[in-house]
């Protein structure tokens, strides 16, 4: 064996962003045990940070060591149990998966289908939680597949009005647009590390409400997954003796060094602001968009509910897809992201999330995509393109 160099590539596809060298030089750093006191100063540290960057005082916060698929799972094994009924929104991959892991808890799953590339239809959904007493609502509020936004703080208002608890999947919203949990009134929320928070992928920061506690507590039979059993978590992220905890009791061992990169994360994130973060978002999305249509391309999802930080841009008719992936990749060491289910072949993926939401990004992206345009013989004046961009990049 020999030691593995990754190639240089630039992350803009829908997950994993690039890392910044301050995170990846936290990685790096001697791995210490996690029961060691200064560890749990770090994971105080974090659970704060967690709660100040979701909004949610009020709730328990701790980063699962799982990507943001564990998020989901805890979310739905937590709060499930067989016979319980579950609403779940789906209008891209996650919402599916969504549904698929409720069911797999035991619950009887009613799920409300949408169109890909539609926001969730909040009339259609209250509909189906109006129909019996329902447990839980589940949608996606940046569903990533799609690049479609969905409008949280109505879809948890009508869980709360018709009694169930609300999970909300902040994955890729988290860090690039507003995630608010104490003004959605959200039960569940969780997110990734590896998209705006511009982490390596690995961990899932979760948050609890207290109403959610309550349902974990109140189970009439054991959560069925052992790692993500939220009652044993938090007897470990719980708090260090003294702090109103019961003292850390070792469940699993915390991946300390990942730990260590979330927090460098969240300290870059703080240091240019939460609000600043998703300003840059908006403002690179702009340019992109703007340089996307001056190409002559169009975006799938209409602007009200487009991410800023996933932009789904139509293959134009006689241009092959997966070409200009490859082009892209092997001519400017570019990763984009392929359309999935039924947006395969029909959609390019473009990130802009964390570190990778930057106007160097922006720029390398629309050259790059002319290059391969022109390549298939799709003629675009990419000087145009960028001058269009560049005139965004300037306001
Ligand atoms: C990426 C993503 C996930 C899954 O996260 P993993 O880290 O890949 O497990 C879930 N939901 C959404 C909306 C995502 O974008």
């Amino acid at each position: 064996m020999q030691t593995f160099q990754p190639p240089r590539r630039v992350l803009m596809g829908p997950g994993p962003s690039d890392v910044s060298p301050r995170v990846l030089a936290a990685l790096a750093r001697p791995t210490i045990g996690h029961l060691d006191p200064a560890f749990q100063s770090l994971m105080e540290e974090i659970k704060g940070a967690l709660q100040r960057l979701f909004n949610a005082p009020d709730h328990a916060c701790v980063p699962l060591p799982a990507p943001g698929t564990a998020g989901m799972e805890a979310a739905m094994m937590n709060l499930l149990e067989p016979g319980d009924r579950a609403v779940v929104a789906i209008n891209g991959v996650f919402g599916g998966r969504m549904a698929d892991m409720a069911g797999r808890a035991g619950a009887t799953v009613v799920t409300v289908e949408h169109e890909w590339g539609q926001p969730v239809d909040p009339a259609r959904v209250e509909a189906a939680l109006a129909e019996a007493p329902t447990k839980l609502l589940a949608f996606v509020h940046a569903e990533t597949s799609t690049g479609v936004r969905s409008d949280a703080a109505t879809l948890c208002g009508l869980a709360r009005k018709h009694r169930a608890l609300s999970v909300v999947d902040c994955v890729t919203s988290l860090g690039g647009i507003a995630v608010d949990a104490a003004a959605w009134g959200a039960d569940v929320i969780y997110s990734g590390t590896q998209k705006c928070l511009s982490a390596p992928p690995g961990l899932s920061p979760i948050a609890l409400s207290k109403a959610a506690q309550a349902a974990i507590a109140g189970r009439k039979e054991k959560v069925r997954n052992w790692l993500l059993d939220f009652n044993l978590l938090m007897a470990y992220w719980g708090g260090p003796e003294g702090s109103g905890g019961g003292g850390r009791t070792y469940h699993h061992t915390a991946p300390v060094n990942a730990l260590y990169g979330l927090h460098e994360s969240l300290v870059v994130l703080f240091e240019e602001g939460v609000q600043a973060a998703t300003v840059r978002h908006a403002r690179m999305h702009e340019a992109l968009a703007a340089g996307i249509e001056a190409a002559g391309l169009k975006f799938l999802v209409e602007p009200k509910w487009r991410l800023p930080m996933l932009n789904t841009v139509i293959v134009p008719d006689g241009v092959d897809e997966a070409a200009v992936r490859a082009h892209v990749l092997k001519a400017w060491d570019l990763e984009l992201g392929a359309g999935l289910g039924p947006l395969k072949g029909k959609v390019w993926r473009i990130g802009l999330m964390g570190e990778s939401a930057t106007p160097w990004h922006v720029r390398l992206c629309l050259t790059a995509l002319c290059d391969a345009l022109n390549a298939q013989g799709v003629s675009v004046d990419s000087r145009a393109v960028l001058a269009a961009a560049e005139g965004r990049l300037q306001q």
